[in-house]
């Protein structure tokens, strides 16, 4: 494992000291004894000294503070240092020829003292480098700013660390760079958490060798993300097969990594920011097999824009009614005539200057905020009162299944929101009913599981959504709590596509056989599709082939109709 002050001291930055001392051939005389090893700054009085501190916040390493000096003398400086919560920590060697002062400065907060005549270069280097290092492992020890499995710096540290990198040397291009593990969640379910934890420590280890001799420094973000600043020029290629490589021999198996590089990055944004940049880079990757390096780019700059325009613009949107709720009709093919079986509530965004927006360009971005959850609050209550309405108008229940993100799943107080929903609009266990994404079974899938079957003994019907687009085992599956599973879309596209054949999703119907629950087909736009999936046994279908999603009015049609015959109109 990586040893506690690694990273720290493999910065290649050099500290910066600042030199308080009037007479012009001492200062001279201490920067020649440093230059070598450490960045120096100089003061000829106090108030200078005072200045340059304030001037370079967090930078300075150590002060060799003067105490006769014309003006404010060191005495002062100290007492002025001690008071300020920023500077107090900065360690200060006075410099003086009267032992008297010794004391007194001692008791002022210096830590050390090099009499004057300075003695020889070798003794003042021993004591400047060992109170910086004291200095710095109290620091170490104070800010917690280790990952206790890797040891690597935590995020924090770590962009407080290449901020002050960034300080000390204002010219240097530098690349901030994300590394993460593929499905690093499988390999933990597949060997158990312990091996997990190994597989990351010996990441942690490679990359640590990897770029040390590149002047760079690591951290760990969450799981299996791990952050690298590194000097700009780096072949990002040869970077991540070394570590791919040192890190496969010791885990003694395959693992895939990707990697995202914001290069040379923009020194005006803000550090964790240029990493999230990276991640976005990143996120890229995903899937693709041969190429597992990607770098943040214009279009993503755009993609990302575009995204904070979304979260800037969303309070507005739910205060000026921009979000409508669309209706996709699902029809029950069993019959002869196939009969319409309930409908989908699916949000659109009236955007007043961007126009309809598509509910993948912003669901998954308020996923990752958390702003779904009150988006999701405002459909189920127009979707609940939508089915009062059209039970009014219409004397029948038309039943409605609205999106539950797995973000709901966390809110303590969804199991009430959807009973108070029900209540307020006369609905029974069978009208409202909740599609759940296949995904959400998998994460954190204890907490998820207990919510969903919390909603199931209160009477609600779960359909899983996009079913076979996650990783549920076929053991999990059996065990899940579910009313009815949606087939994921991209079944139906292998399916009929030119030269598919249709015995993926013959499994899949027959996984839902056997779990004794309907299957939905969604995605369905040709007749020959719905034909042949009613030829395996599939229940009911939903797509384009009956009607796209429609605005509530418009969809008053398929109630008044009901049934619709196989010739279509689509
Ligand atoms: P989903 O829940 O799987 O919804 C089905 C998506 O497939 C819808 O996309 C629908 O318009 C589209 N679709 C239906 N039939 C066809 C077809 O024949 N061909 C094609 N190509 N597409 C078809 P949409 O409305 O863009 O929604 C995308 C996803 O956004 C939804 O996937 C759902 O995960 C999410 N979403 C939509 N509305 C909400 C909502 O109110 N809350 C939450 N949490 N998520 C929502
Ligand atoms: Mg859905
Ligand atoms: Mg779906």
């Amino acid at each position: 494992m990586a040893g506690t002050n690694d990273a720290l001291f493999s910065l290649r930055g050099k500290r910066l000291i600042l030199i308080a001392e009037d007479e012009e051939i001492n200062r001279a005389l201490l920067e020649n004894i440093l230059e070598p090893e450490y960045e120096t700054i100089a003061a000829e009085n106090g108030q200078q000294a005072m200045e340059k501190l304030i001037a370079n916040p967090g930078l300075v390493s150590l002060v060799l503070l003067d105490l006769n000096m014309p003006g404010m003398g060191g005495l002062e400086v100290l007492r002025r240092m001690r008071e300020d919560p920023d500077l107090s920590q900065v360690p200060v060697i006075v410099l003086t020829a009267e032992s008297d002062s010794e004391v007194q400065s001692l008791n002022l907060g210096a830590v050390d003292f090099i009499p004057k005549p300075y003695p020889q270069p070798d003794v003042i280097l021993a004591r400047v480098r060992r109170t910086i290092e004291l200095s710095e492992s109290r620091k170490i020890i104070s800010f917690t700013e280790r990952d206790p499995l890797t040891g690597l710096l935590n995020p924090d540290y770590f962009y407080r660390y290449a901020e002050r990198y960034d300080q000390l040397h204002p010219d240097e291009e530098m690349d901030a760079i994300v590394l993460d593990i593929y499905h690093f969640h499988l390999l933990n379910e597949r060997f158990g958490r312990a091996r997990g934890d190994e597989i990351l420590q010996r990441t942690a280890d490679s990359i640590l060798s990897a770029v040390r001799p590149l002047g760079g420094f690591a951290a760990r973000r969450g799981g299996d993300t791990f952050l690298i600043y590194c000097p700009g020029g780096t072949d990002y290629g040869k970077l991540l097969q070394s570590i791919c490589r040192h890190s496969e021999q010791d885990a003694g198996e395959r693992l895939r990594m990707r990697m995202g590089v914001f290069q040379r990055a923009d020194k005006s944004v803000e550090m964790a920011h240029r990493f999230d940049r990276a991640k976005m880079a990143a996120d890229t990757v995903r899937g693709q097999v041969t190429n597992n390096i990607a770098m943040y780019d214009d279009r993503m700059r755009e993609r990302e824009l575009y995204a904070e325009r979304l979260i800037d613009d969303f309070p507005r949107a739910i205060a000026e009614n921009q979000f409508r709720v669309f209706y996709q009709p699902k029809y029950d093919i069993r019959p002869d005539q196939p009969k319409l079986s309930s409908a989908e509530a699916l949000v659109r965004w009236n955007h007043p200057e961007l126009g309809m927006v598509r509910p993948d360009q912003f669901i998954p971005l308020f996923e990752e905020n958390g702003l779904v959850e009150e988006l999701d609050r405002y459909v189920w209550r127009t979707a609940a009162r939508q089915i009062r309405s059209w039970r009014e108008k219409f004397g029948r229940t038309l039943p409605v299944s609205v999106n539950v993100s797995r973000i709901d799943l966390y809110d303590p107080k969804l199991t009430d929101r959807l009973n108070a929903l029900r209540e307020e609009n006369g609905l029974g266990p069978d009208d409202l009913l909740l599609e759940i994404t296949e995904s959400a079974y998998t994460g954190d899938s204890d907490h998820a599981l207990a919510v969903i079957h919390e909603l199931r003994e209160m009477g609600f019907r779960i359909e899983v959504d996009d079913f076979g687009s996650g990783y549920s085992s076929l053991n999990m599956i059996s065990t899940l709590p579910i009313d009815v599973l949606k087939l994921d879309m991209a079944f139906i596209r292998s399916a009929f596509r030119e030269g598919g054949d249709t015995r993926m999703l013959e499994i899949m119907i027959d996984i839902a056989r056997a779990l004794n629950v309907p299957v939905i087909a969604e995605g369905v736009e040709t007749e020959e599709q719905m034909k042949a999936l009613r030829a395996i046994g599939c229940d009911i279908v939903q797509g384009y082939y009956f009607s796209r999603p429609v605005p509530p009015e418009e969809f008053e049609a398929f109630i008044v109709q009901g049934e619709r015959g196989d010739e279509s109109e689509c």
